[in-house]
């Protein structure tokens, strides 16, 4: 039964009446219409009380099985097997040293090209060592990760866990170690930041060994490597390690197969129409082969690996953007070269028709009942009712989306019921704030965030919204607030926006977005978040800000500046540079 499903829609499917259903909700004490949208727990339970056994999924999985049978679905022969690289994503707890150490591999072994090797950020590269290659994916962190999982698509052949040795263990290696071990991936330890003079490894070992990871050299079998992504040591190493764990698990791919993979990221290029990065998994993509991902299609124009030299061919574990698709698709989406452009462009309608309906129908789901706010589900749960906590999930990707809703779905209680009204995919908008207020809803974002006219029409409707970017702080809070006591929140007072109008490329100092500053002030040494399409790609401190050559402090609503944001290079037009401040503000 596809989610939010209606009683209308729901009773025929079990041979009975809609008033049947209604009334045996009002039996177990919900009161519900014919039309309404029913929360998974309903839809349980009226399944349960009639004998039924059902699957609960998100809308339109089914149909998505028959278009699949339209490609070549045999598996490979054994005898079609070579070897290939190992695919490997880098994890670790904020301000580890995770994107430094993928600059210093990709800085100490990616053989320049002759186009001069520009480095290009795709989404992922690879390395070469002692004539073996190596995949990175180039967006550390364990939610892009967990992302291509909830897709069904196990990219990630090691983990790389990095754990700084000043800091120690923290709560996102804790996350996640969890990913990858329920991934049942492999996991290399880089103890990173080694050249601090507070630099503890062997504090580090001993905590991974709470945690079940014994060092091989204590005797145990997972391999730690110290390094200093900084200095650039112990990176060879720690490449040997890898290419050793590859070792053990035989990767194989069969290369002579129609391609399949991954879409790691994609945009929409204003000069070259949508461009998608592709870690083909299986096969071969050619140029000119007919491409579908999710709800895009096309015939692959031209491709690019991550020096920016154009390819022909891409094989197994490499990556390349492919140019050609008629829309943008998702990252995490699978990439499938189609046996004609028929069949592609057939495949891809289906599904992009099948999303339509679904976000219709989570806006035409409203009203789901008089549920309760995070903020004040206490004084339900204190008075002896059961209350039902209306949610509106939007997330980054569709594996933080999944791991929120899982973790939630388990703090579930007797007597506090969850439902999501809504969940998806991307930032926040007005339509979410709007369904938010007709089901009394507390909207929940990880690295999303709502547009300027979602947060005013929310501060307006008072429309509780809460922004993550860790799950188990959001966890935190959904218990807090079940026990009475939600700790005092920090408000972010959004301080300016300017938006990225053109991109400058200046020597010894990166590039600079030439932005225009839209609303407030932004301010030299303000903190940033960089958004694209309302999704938090970057967070950060405005690190150099000038109006026309000179130096500025600060640059208000109505100018336009250059920004630098040094660390952070991915600038694009479109591009939304919002800059805050945290200000607490007490409970009542
Ligand atoms: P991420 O959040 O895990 O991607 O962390 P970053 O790669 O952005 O690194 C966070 C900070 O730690 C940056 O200021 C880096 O320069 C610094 N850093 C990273 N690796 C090392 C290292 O090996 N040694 C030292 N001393 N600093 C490092």
């Amino acid at each position: 039964m596809p989610r939010g499903i209606t009683i209308q829609e729901y009773a025929p499917k079990l041979n009975r009446t809609a008033a049947d259903l209604v009334r045996m909700l009002m039996m177990a004490g919900e009161m519900v219409t014919a039309t309404q949208s029913l929360s998974d727990d309903m839809i349980e339970l009226i399944a349960d009380e009639l004998g039924a056994e059902i699957l609960l999924v998100d809308p339109g999985q089914e149909q998505e099985q028959e278009l699949l049978a339209l490609f070549d679905q045999e598996e490979p022969d054994e005898s079609e097997l070579v070897e290939r690289p190992p695919v490997v994503t880098v994890m670790g707890h904020v301000d580890h040293g995770k994107t430094k150490l993928l600059d210093a591999i990709r800085a100490a072994n990616v053989v320049a090209s002759e186009a001069g090797g520009i480095t290009q950020h795709i989404g992922a590269y690879q390395a070469v060592r002692n004539g073996h290659a190596i995949t990175f994916i180039d967006t550390p962190g364990h939610e892009a990760f967990t992302a291509m999982r909830a897709r069904g698509a196990e990219a990630t052949d090691i983990a790389v866990l990095v754990v700084a040795a000043d800091d120690g263990v923290m709560p996102q290696t804790l996350e996640a170690l969890s990913h990858a071990q329920a991934a049942e991936v492999p996991i290399v330890v880089a103890i990173n930041k080694v050249d601090r003079e507070d630099a503890n490894p062997d504090r580090v070992r001993q905590q991974m060994v709470e945690q079940g990871l014994i060092p091989e050299e204590w005797g145990g079998d997972t391999i730690m490597v110290e390094v200093s992504a900084l200095k650039g040591e112990g990176i060879d190493a720690l490449m040997d390690a890898l290419l050793l764990v590859a070792e053990v698990e035989e990767l194989q791919a069969a290369p002579d197969r129609p391609a399949i993979g991954l879409v790691l990221e994609a945009h929409l290029d204003v000069g070259r129409g949508p461009v998608a990065t592709a870690l083909v998994q299986q096969g071969t993509m050619r140029v000119g082969d007919p491409v579908v991902a999710g709800g895009a299609y096309g015939k692959v124009r031209a491709m690019l690996d991550d020096q920016g030299n154009r390819v022909d061919v891409a094989g197994p574990a490499t990556p390349v953007q492919v140019l050609g698709f008629n829309d943008v698709p998702l990252a995490g989406d699978q990439i499938r070269v189609a046996p004609d452009e028929r069949v592609a462009r057939t495949v891809a309608e289906a599904r992009a028709r099948r999303a339509r309906q679904v976000e219709l129908m989570g806006t035409a789901a409203a009203p789901v009942g008089a549920g309760s706010k995070l903020e004040d589900i206490f004084a339900h749960i204190q008075r002896g009712e059961i209350t039902t906590l209306n949610l509106i999930l939007k997330a980054d990707v569709q594996g933080s989306l999944e791991a929120a809703t899982d973790a939630l779905r388990k703090r579930e209680r007797d007597d506090v019921k969850l439902a999501f009204v809504q969940r998806g995919v991307g930032g926040i908008t007005e339509n979410d704030v709007n369904l938010a207020i007709t089901s009394n809803a507390t909207i929940i974002g990880f690295n999303v965030r709502p547009d300027r006219i979602a947060r005013e029409l929310a501060e307006r409707e008072r429309v509780e919204v809460r922004l993550y970017e860790i799950i188990y702080e959001m966890l935190e809070d959904v218990e807090a607030a079940m026990v009475g006591m939600l700790a005092p929140e920090f408000e972010e007072i959004v301080t300016g926006e300017a938006e990225v109008r053109e991109v400058f490329s200046v020597p010894k100092v990166g590039r600079i977005a030439g932005c225009y500053v839209r609303s407030g002030v932004v301010k030299r040494g303000s903190k940033v978040r960089f958004l694209r399409d309302g999704v938090v790609i970057w967070k950060g401190e405005i690190a150099s800000l000038k109006r026309f050559k000179e130096d500025a402090r600060e640059v208000s609503a109505g100018y336009e500046c250059g920004i630098g944001l040094e660390a952070f290079q991915d600038l694009k037009p479109g591009d939304i540079i919002e800059t805050y401040e945290d200000r607490e503000i007490a409970r009542t």
